[in-house]
């Protein structure tokens, strides 16, 4: 049964896969995510539904459009295939404190869903340098609806991390106008903090944080060491921040007592 549970999950990540690469292609050029239908970018032939298929389709049409031979991205079967891969790892993890209780659930789902939309967060934030409205706006008005379901983050807990969330971030990118003279944070890096601040509360927001400026730290010094770094030396903090987010959640608890117990080493010495 777990198996077939399994299947099931995965082709469900599959499908979400292929619509989060409408996303990745609609939401940073202001197109309507339903309307026009799917069509080749190049020669605007409309894509039929048994090309649409996640993955397969790919390898059936030889990662060619069937109509002028324009090759397909990579990137579509890669992230249908991330997302089945990170859907299947939290059908294993997250969702199994899934409970009787509804309300839980729905908070539960969201969260998960939350999760993986830290995908095409990544990708278009890396392409164009920003993380749609589209997305963290609903996210945000989303997670202040459910927490008003009982059981879970509660209203005030929900306010106040996107504030904390939010507010960490903005304060940081108004502390880096004054001192370096340009802007240090993308107002999209703002609200998807705050949007998961709202969704999991304060902890998780400053977590999320704190892990997403320790790798973007490491990942600038990697990229400096490897002369990649771009002529501004300007890096998208949102794959930071969706990785950040991913280590807060999954190591949970285990994390923040270690770090609570190596902060009161740091302050009282203990060892
Ligand atoms: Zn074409």
């Amino acid at each position: 049964m777990e198996f077939i549970y399994s299947i099931f999950v995965v082709c469900f990540g599959l499908i979400l896969g292929s619509f989060f690469n409408v996303l990745i292609w609609r939401l940073p050029r202001h197109e309507s995510i339903v309307r026009p239908p799917s069509h080749c970018p190049r020669c605007n032939r409309p894509i039929r539904p048994w090309e649409n298929i996640p993955v397969a389709s790919y390898l059936l049409l030889g990662g060619k459009c069937k109509g002028c031979g324009q090759k397909i991205s990579l990137l579509y079967p890669f992230v249908e295939l991330a997302t089945a891969g990170t859907s299947l790892l939290l059908w294993h993890t997250v969702a199994a404190s899934c409970s009787s209780n509804w309300f839980h659930n729905v908070h539960l789902a969201l969260q998960c869903f939350t999760l993986l939309l830290m995908i095409p967060v990544t990708v278009i934030d890396i392409r164009h340098l920003i993380i749609p409205d589209a997305i963290t706006l609903p996210l945000l008005g989303a997670a202040l609806v459910v927490s008003f379901f009982p059981g879970d983050t509660t209203p005030f807990q929900s306010v106040a991390g996107g504030i904390v969330g939010g507010g960490t971030l903005f304060g940081i990118g108004w502390l880096g106008k004054i001192i370096f003279r340009k802007d240090a944070m993308g107002w999209g890096d703002i609200m998807l903090l705050a949007a998961v601040g709202a969704l999991w509360g304060p902890k998780v927001a400053l977590l999320t944080f704190f892990f997403g400026s320790l790798t973007a730290t490491l990942g600038a010094i990697i990229l400096a060491l490897l002369h990649r770094l771009n002529a501004d030396h300007y890096i998208p903090f949102g794959p930071f921040l969706a990785l950040g987010l991913w280590v807060a959640v999954l190591a949970g608890d285990l994390l923040v007592t270690s770090y609570m117990k190596f902060v009161s080493g740091l302050f009282f010495g203990g060892y």
